[in-house]
């Protein structure tokens, strides 16, 4: 490898993980060169998170990033590490920085059939990456006060509207944002994956209630559909559809897939989950963030399984799938090897991908997949015996080729 590639490790079962992918199925095959930045809450506490900057900063230099999964604290994680502050979500923070579009897909596998019945393709689910609540600010009001939203104007003029008068009551406020840069950069994103794929592109908000904030997502996307992409969407027989959120979901459950669906934050983080559910598991939802210069950070949809990490802490065996941070690595790897033609790399990324598929498809798989999969012969291994048997078949197409 000859440009760095941006190495982001993670807590808790994911971080045991992520050791395990680089011990066992790359370092004895490729000479991986990365930049390494240790995500872990230990080191973002010590470090005032200014590492997630940092790494951040880095993969908007290099260009590719792998990332494994990170804590987000709440009150119970502060006590549980005695943190010096309860640290913003480093996924928020990255995307704030990058302002790309997460892409989520689902790893299909034989013997694994969705939950819903209809879908047969995949659903892409692409998460706006930034504002809305994750970029909020918010309070908790006491009884007698008044909640205000102010704009200041640059002549100083303010236009001031009531949220609330809390009068008889005490209460809870949010102020949220978004703006009209990245609101276009990921609709543009989000048409640019859907000419690539070759793919429907549907979007959703609930504009009929937020008739400024969710009707402005409608708006551009509108027209920079009409400006920039319909004729290229009608020369590949695609098509652009636009509808309410709660119509969305109604339509997505009766659809058979294959189409890209644009979420806004919120619902992307949320649909995201209950897709990657009925698809399989959550361990085989993969998940890339592209950001409009052409960053990208690959990682797996799922957080750190802490419920295993603590089975694992006690000495228990475990059997978390690995599958989704595979699939980030193999992503990154792959990426990485296309911008700097390194045709070797991409070679190495897509046979580590179809020994990974050949092992579940053959009936070796963690817990997770023994309970869905349909195929008559599995047998259910711990974490560190699912990837021996990457492993095992890694070396023979290897030395196959
Ligand atoms: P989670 O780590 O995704 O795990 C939720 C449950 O889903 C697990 O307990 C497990 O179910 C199942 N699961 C998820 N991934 C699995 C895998 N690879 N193999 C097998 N089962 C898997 O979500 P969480 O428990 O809500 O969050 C844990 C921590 O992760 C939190 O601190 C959160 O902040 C963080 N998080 C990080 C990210 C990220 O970095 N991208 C995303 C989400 C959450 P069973 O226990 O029933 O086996
Ligand atoms: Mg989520």
């Amino acid at each position: 490898m000859t440009t760095p590639l941006v190495e982001m490790d993670g807590d808790e079962m994911t971080r045991v993980i992520w050791q395990k992918i680089k011990e066992i199925l790359l370092e004895p095959y490729i000479e991986l060169n990365t930049e390494y930045y240790d995500l872990g809450l230990e080191k973002r506490d010590e470090t005032g998170d200014q590492i997630t900057i940092d790494s951040a900063e880095a993969t908007k230099k290099y260009g590719v990033a792998v990332k494994c999964a990170t804590i987000t604290p709440n009150a119970q994680r502060v006590e549980e590490y005695k943190l010096k502050e309860m640290w913003k979500s480093p996924n928020g923070t990255i995307r704030a920085i990058l302002d790309g579009t997460v892409f989520r897909a689902p790893i299909i596998v034989k013997g694994i059939e969705p939950l819903v019945s209809a879908w047969k393709k995949p659903i892409i689910i692409a998460r706006h990456a930034y504002g809305d609540m994750y970029k909020n600010v918010e309070d908790k009001v006491k009884k007698g006060e008044k909640a205000e939203l102010v704009v200041t104007a640059k002549d100083g003029a303010e236009r001031r509207f009531l949220v609330h008068d809390f009068a008889s009551t005490d209460g809870i406020i949010q102020g949220v944002h978004n703006t009209k840069e990245s609101i276009e950069s990921f609709a543009r994103c989000c048409f640019n994956y859907a000419v690539d794929l070759k793919m429907d592109l549907w979007f959703a908000t609930k504009d009929t209630i937020s008739k400024k904030y969710h009707h402005t997502f409608k708006d551009i996307f509108e027209e920079i559909y009409e400006a920039e992409y319909d004729a290229k969407f009608k020369s590949l027989g695609i098509e652009y559809f636009y509808t309410l959120i709660d119509d969305a979901v109604a339509r997505v459950m009766r659809s058979d897939g294959g189409y890209i669906w644009a979420c806004m934050n919120y619902d992307g983080d949320v649909m995201s989950d209950m897709v990657a559910t009925a698809f399989g598991s959550l361990g085989m939802m993969t998940s890339v963030l592209v950001s409009p210069t052409g960053a990208y950070e690959y990682e797996a949809a799922h957080g750190t399984v802490t419920r295993h990490y603590y089975k694992h802490l006690k000495g228990e065996e475990t059997s978390t799938n690995s599958v989704a941070t595979l699939f980030a690595w193999t992503g990154a790897l792959n990426k990485r090897g296309e911008l700097d033609g390194n045709a070797e790399l991409c070679k190495f990324a897509q046979m580590l991908e179809k020994a990974t598929i050949e092992t579940i498809e053959s009936g070796v798989m963690t817990g997770d997949l023994v309970m869905l999969s349909t195929l008559p012969e599995k047998k259910k291994v711990n974490t560190e015996e699912f990837l021996h048997e990457v492993g095992e078949r890694l070396k023979r197409l290897y030395n196959a080729c």
